[in-house]
This record gives C-alpha cells, structure tokens and sequence, in this order.
C-alpha cells in the first residue's frame, strides 16, 4: 500500500488509532486524527502527536473533514454508524479499519481468532505454539497490542496472531487470514450491532474472503459456529469436545486428538493441561488444530500445551497455603464467566464474589454456588442483592460472609472459612468499577494481598 503523499484520516484515537496515525505517517501520509471526545478528556496522546507532527482534531467531527483526504483508517472502538463515516460512505471513499490496514501492511501470514468467549486464551496459546514454527511471531489486536504495529515488526518470514473482536470487522471488508477460527458465538455486544444476527455476519467477515488454500477452524458443538461451514469458502477444520470427528481436532481416549488429511495423532491427554475447565479443552483443541494447519510439529505442540499456565486474571493460580491453593479470575465480571470457573473445580470453594453489580438474574449462579461452595464471601455495591439470591437458592445463611468495600477482609474472611483441600476463588460475576479502575487492578489487588498473607504466616 503507498501511503506517500496522500491525505489520511484516522477516526478514534485509541491504541490503534496512534499505532495506525504514527505508522501511516511514517509510510509518508499526511495524517489527520480525529476524535469525538474534547482535548480534556483524552489525556496527553494528542499532545504527542501533534509534537510527531500528526494534526488532531478533538470534539465535533465535522463532514469538512473528509474534504481532500485519500484514505479513512477506522479505529475498531468507533461504529460506523457515525455520521462522519456514513458520510463518507456515501462519498465512496476509501474506508478501512486498523485491522485491514494492518492485513495491507503485513508480509507474512495471519492466523486470526475471534468468538464471544475464549479469543485472549486461545490467542496467546497460538502465539506460543506458532513460536516453535517460525523465528519471528506477532501477537496482536483485541489483546490490547496494535496489529499494525506486530505486522510491522514482524515483516517477512514469521507469522502474525490476531485477536479479533466483532468490533473490528464493521469495517474491515478484504481481511484474509491464511488461518481463522471461530470458537463461539453467544448474545453479547448486541447492543453496539443491533441484532445477534448483524453480530454473527460481523464474525463470518473474517472468512468470507478466504480461498480454499486458507483454514477455517470452527467449534462443532456450537450450533452457530458448525453452521457457518456452509458459508465458509475455505477449508474447514472442526474442533470438538464431545464427539469424535472424521476430521478435526477433538478428544479421544481422554487424549486432544487431530485427525486430518489421513493421520491421527494423538497429542497430547487433556489431564495434562495446566488451564482449568472444559471451556479451556476446547480452546486448547481450537489453537491446537489452528497451529497444526499453520505447520508446527505435533511434538512441539503437546510440549507447549502442557506448560501453558494460562493468561493473568482468567481461572489463574496464585499459590498455595496451609493445604489451600487460591485462584485468581478477576476477568469474570459476569455470571457466565463465573459459573465457567465453578464448574472448573472438583475440590470445595470458598468463593469471593461481588462487585459493581450488572443487576443480570442470579438463579443459575447460586444453583452452582450452592453446589460447589463451601463458603461465599461478598463485597462491593452488589453484596446485599447476590445475599439474598443465595438465601433464596437455600445457601445457608451462616457460611455467607461480608466484606464491605475492603479485598482485604475479603481475603481474611476467605481464609477463615476455608480447609485444607479447597479452593479458595476470586470470580467476581461482576464489574469492578465501584472500587478499582479494572479487572486487572482487582486482581492485582487479590494477588498482593494473598502473597503477603502466605509471606506474613
Ligand atoms: P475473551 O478474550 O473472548 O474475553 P478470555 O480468554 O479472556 O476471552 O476468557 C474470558 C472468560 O471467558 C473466561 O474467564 C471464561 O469465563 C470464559 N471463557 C473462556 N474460554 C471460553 C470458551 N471457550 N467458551 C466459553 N467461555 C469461555
């Protein structure tokens, strides 16, 4: 792509609007970013970049704006619904989003995943199993690094990881990934997108341009995902838990299996996998079957599926005292996150749950909480409401415990209620914002504290 010379309009200044303001620059652009938020609200970036000599616009997105600009590179936090960009639909212009510029900039093939749950997991697996294959390997997107910037680096002769949120599909039309998956799709972010339906078309925007010489892995045992191999012109690879495939990646004899072209191969037993949970099977079984494609050796596969710990904050281990181990997943900030979590243990929980509540039913979770824990500590704006639920699902009132506003005596509490054997699990089922500024500064949180109760016995 030659950017030389030609006027280039970035829309969003978040991560990936900078990393593609500084690289388009860098290729030669005049670059403009805007932004609908004012100056006071975006921090220092625009200083930054004005002093790299890249002009910001913030507040009102006026249509004169697009006047004289060559190319319109979309930021994935911006909808294209905006009048700007509907604008410049309507003036055919050049739109893309960072996603696809990033597809434009990149030499070496991309292996990209997305799905409502699962994509940060399973793309910091593949990005690990790709390093056995190739000497140089990006990771980037949705995990918080720009892809831009990974292709760039990467240059030619590695491999670029993608994670891919539906948000950057909206305007992303000829992105190939040389390998896709999906791993699922459940009803989420509907808002932004409208209707389930729109969500799902935004996901199947991934593939629709692979040839058959490109890999679609796909979750068998999501309906929605198994029906996309009708709508798919690549080659599709299934992947799944609960039933033994003609072709695929899935699990035998208790033992993650990938059977195609002729072979099967045995990997490796899924006892052996260190990530927790049946929901980690089968992103273990999906970067598998993705890495296999992409070329790496099944040998150096099983290798590392089996020292992979996971990522920080999701069903994560801290330590272990006094015969109690503690786990951190700070990241569930909803019911089904959590429920995913309990049903990873078999040893009795003692679960800190609570948060800045999303106000979602609560039937389902208690069941769980019911049958898998021994003791539930609550804090935050929602302890009085998720009490109630847990009363009302027959948790027995004297093993529920409070905490106020305070992960201190929330991890006090936790180590009180608990015997040697158990788990004692940091699983929210709620946001955090009523104390810390994420889900990570609560884990965070949780793990000093525990570390320097371990260190103070
Ligand atoms: P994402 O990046 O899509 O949010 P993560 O890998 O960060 O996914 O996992 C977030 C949470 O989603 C986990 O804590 C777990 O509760 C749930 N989860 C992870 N993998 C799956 C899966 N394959 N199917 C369903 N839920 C999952």
């Amino acid at each position: 792509m030659d950017l030389a010379n030609q006027n280039v309009l970035v829309v969003g200044l978040g991560i990936s609007g900078m990393a593609a303001a500084r690289l388009a620059k860098r290729f030669g652009a005049e670059v403009v970013v805007s932004d609908a938020k004012e100056a006071d609200k975006l921090g220092d970036e625009p200083k930054t970049l004005r002093s790299e000599g890249i002009r910001v616009v913030c507040g009102p997105q006026e249509l004169s704006l697009l006047d004289g600009v060559d190319h319109i590179i979309v930021s994935p936090a911006v909808p294209v619904r905006i009048p700007l960009l509907q604008e410049a639909y309507r003036r055919g212009m050049d739109v893309e989003s960072e996603v696809e510029f990033a597809y434009h900039i990149a030499k070496s093939p991309i292996l990209a995943i997305t799905g409502t749950n699962g994509k940060t997991t399973t793309t910091t697996l593949v990005g690990k199993l790709m390093e056995t294959a190739f000497p140089v390997v990006g990771v980037g997107g949705n995990i918080g690094v720009p892809l831009s910037e990974e292709c760039l680096r990467v240059g030619g002769g590695g491999c670029v990881v993608a994670e891919i949120s539906s948000y950057q599909m909206e305007a992303t039309d000829d992105f190939v990934p040389h390998v896709a998956a999906v791993l699922n799709v459940t009803p989420d972010h509907v808002v932004r997108h409208g209707t389930l339906e729109v969500y799902q078309q935004m996901k199947e925007k991934l593939f629709a341009q692979q040839t058959e010489k490109d890999f679609l892995v796909l979750n068998y045992d999501d309906q929605k995902t198994r029906d996309m191999a009708k709508r798919a012109p690549g080659t599709v690879c299934f992947f799944s838990r609960s039933e033994l495939l003609g072709e695929g990646a899935f699990v035998k004899n208790g033992t993650l299996t990938m059977r195609w072209d002729g072979k099967e191969i045995p990997v490796l037993p899924v006892d052996d996998l260190q990530i927790r949970g049946g929901h980690n099977v089968e992103n273990a079984l999906a970067a598998m079957a993705m890495a296999y494609l992409a070329g790496a050796e099944p040998n150096k596969i099983a290798a590392v599926l089996r020292a992979f710990t996971g990522v920080e904050h999701r069903i994560e281990a801290v330590l272990s005292c006094d015969g109690v181990s503690y786990w951190n997943d700070s990241k569930a900030t909803n019911t089904d996150s959590a429920i995913k979590a309990l049903e990873s243990f078999t040893e009795p929980i003692v679960l800190l749950a609570g948060g800045d509540d999303k106000m979602t039913d609560l039937t389902e979770f208690m069941r769980l909480v019911k049958d898998k824990c021994r003791a539930l500590v609550l804090g935050g704006n929602a302890a009085a409401r998720f009490k109630e639920a847990a009363v009302a699902a027959d948790f027995p009132r004297d093993k529920i415990f409070e905490a106020g506003y305070s992960m201190e005596k929330g991890v006090e509490l936790a180590r009180a209620a608990a015997q040697p054997g158990d788990a004692v699990l940091l699983s929210p089922a709620c946001a955090s914002f009523d104390m810390y500024s994420g889900f990570e500064e609560r884990g965070r949180n949780f793990k000093d504290i525990v570390r320097r109760m371990a260190g103070n016995k």
